[in-house]
């Protein structure tokens, strides 16, 4: 593409999920990309995550050429049973269903190591983004400090905040921004020993309005996750570890987490407002968490991270090949976050509250425990492989059906 020497097409900002994610894929559709990350470290992950990656997003890995790689790594492919007081909701033996886990710890090297591989891909780490540059009206480039206080100037013809829930890029560019609350706090760790009943799957407690659940992992390692209200911060702080598996252990039909051994610190975050921002401005996007940072409950972040990276990329690379103007392909991926993510965001944010199942919830929740087409569909909208309005009508007519049978019985 046009870029001139020291110049970029595109420069990312932020070296995670969604960053590499972009960097590969506009780096083989011909851009010339600087990603930029703050941390020094190539094998730096991000901590506080329980590493769950959607079934949605596998065939994102698929085309960046990183599945093979996660279960040659350990990498788990698994489906989730989920607890209701109405019973187990028992996942589909459908393929497309099947998620995957890796630690981040492994998978978070492994994009950047694939990245940095890209020919048309230069990583520079240790180098934090601290200001924008300006073309007119556009956006045009970002200024990065690296650790020695050396500023630098880095021009491209389009900008890209990966940078996280707290981006910096958005906060640099005033992009429009919305917060939800959040009333749950989460705390987590990674255990061996026992494995669960349902292993390799992967376990969620409704207990409404808390939550657990069990998501084994590579090295034969489960993590174990406590979502509960704000006001039971206090016995977390004082002992997070304790806190933990006595929540994990008290669900009913329990994992085996009392048997098992720690593996490691009990990460933990007590404030998580969702953060959806408008993911465009003039030669710059948002993707990843930047643009869209939901309520970690349903393990949804990553698996966006990588799909946004791939909407942007296929958005702006007849823009970068002098197709069309950048701001039509910036428009492209704007509607398409807007479709794909909309309405599962807007219901995610509606229970991040901390509320309990209300009485919509409750009705799909008891018919998906006893009838294995409603079960199918809520398996559907779970793994965000469908938009909840295309499962609107087809779980309706399960829930009519379900219940008058109950009714007859
Ligand atoms: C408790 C918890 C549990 C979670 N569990 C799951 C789960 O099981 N499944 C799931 O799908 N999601 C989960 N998530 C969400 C998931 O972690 C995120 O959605 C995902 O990491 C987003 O990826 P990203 O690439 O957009 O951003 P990040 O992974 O946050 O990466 C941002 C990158 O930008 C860099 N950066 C930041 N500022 C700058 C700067 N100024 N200059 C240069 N670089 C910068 C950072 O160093 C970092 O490398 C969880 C979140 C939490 C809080």
């Amino acid at each position: 593409m046009a870029a001139k020497a020291g110049e970029y097409d595109v420069a990312i900002v932020g070296a995670s999920l969604s960053g590499c994610s972009a960097a590969i894929l506009l780096s083989r559709a011909g851009a010339r990309v600087a990603l930029i990350e703050k941390r020094p470290d190539p094998r730096a992950f991000k901590r506080i995550c329980s590493h769950y990656i959607q079934a949605s997003a596998v065939p994102t890995l698929e085309r960046l050429g990183l599945y093979e790689p996660i279960l040659a790594a350990g990498g788990v492919r698994s489906r989730n049973h989920i607890w209701t007081r109405w019973g187990w909701i028992e996942p589909t033996e459908e393929r497309h269903a099947y998620c995957l886990n890796l630690r981040r710890e492994l998978l978070d090297p492994m994009l950047r190591e694939a990245a940095a591989a890209e020919p048309g891909v230069e990583l520079m780490l240790g180098q934090a983004a601290e200001r924008l540059l300006r073309d007119g009206d556009a956006f045009a480039g970002v200024a990065v400090r690296d650790r020695e206080g050396t500023e630098r100037e880095i021009r491209a013809r389009l900008i890209v905040g990966a940078d996280g829930r707290d981006s910096r890029v958005a906060e640099m560019a005033a992009v429009k921004e919305k917060t939800f609350p959040h009333g749950r706090i989460a705390y987590g760790a990674y255990f061996e020993g026992p494995k669960t009943k349902f292993w390799p799957d992967g376990a969620v407690w409704f207990l409404d309005p808390d939550f657990a659940a069990a998501f084994p992992t590579d090295g034969d390692q489960v993590f174990y996750i406590a979502m509960v209200g704000k006001e039971r911060a206090p016995e977390f702080k004082q002992d997070a570890g304790q806190a933990l598996i006595d929540h994990v252990a008290g669900v009913p039909d329990p994992p085996p987490i009392r048997e098992g051994q720690r593996i490691g610190p009990v990460i933990g975050k007590v404030e998580m407002p969702n953060r959806v921002r408008g993911p465009v401005a003039p030669g710059l996007a948002l993707i990843g968490d930047a643009a869209l940072a939901t309520d970690p409950l349903f393990g949804v972040g990553c698996g966006w991270a990588f799909q946004s990276a791939e909407w942007l990329a296929d958005s702006v690379s007849p823009a970068l090949r002098g197709i069309e103007s950048l701001e039509n392909g910036l428009g492209r991926y704007r509607k398409r976050h807007r479709r794909q993510l909309g309405v599962h965001a807007f219901l995610i944010h509606d229970f991040a509250t901390g509320r309990r199942l209300n009485p919509a919830e409750r009705l799909m929740l008891s018919t998906a425990a006893r009838d294995p087409q409603a079960a199918a569909l809520f398996e559907a909208f779970g793994t965000r492989r469908t938009a909840p309005p295309r499962l609107l009508a087809p779980m309706t007519r399960r829930v009519v059906a379900t219940q008058v049978r109950r009714l007859i019985a």
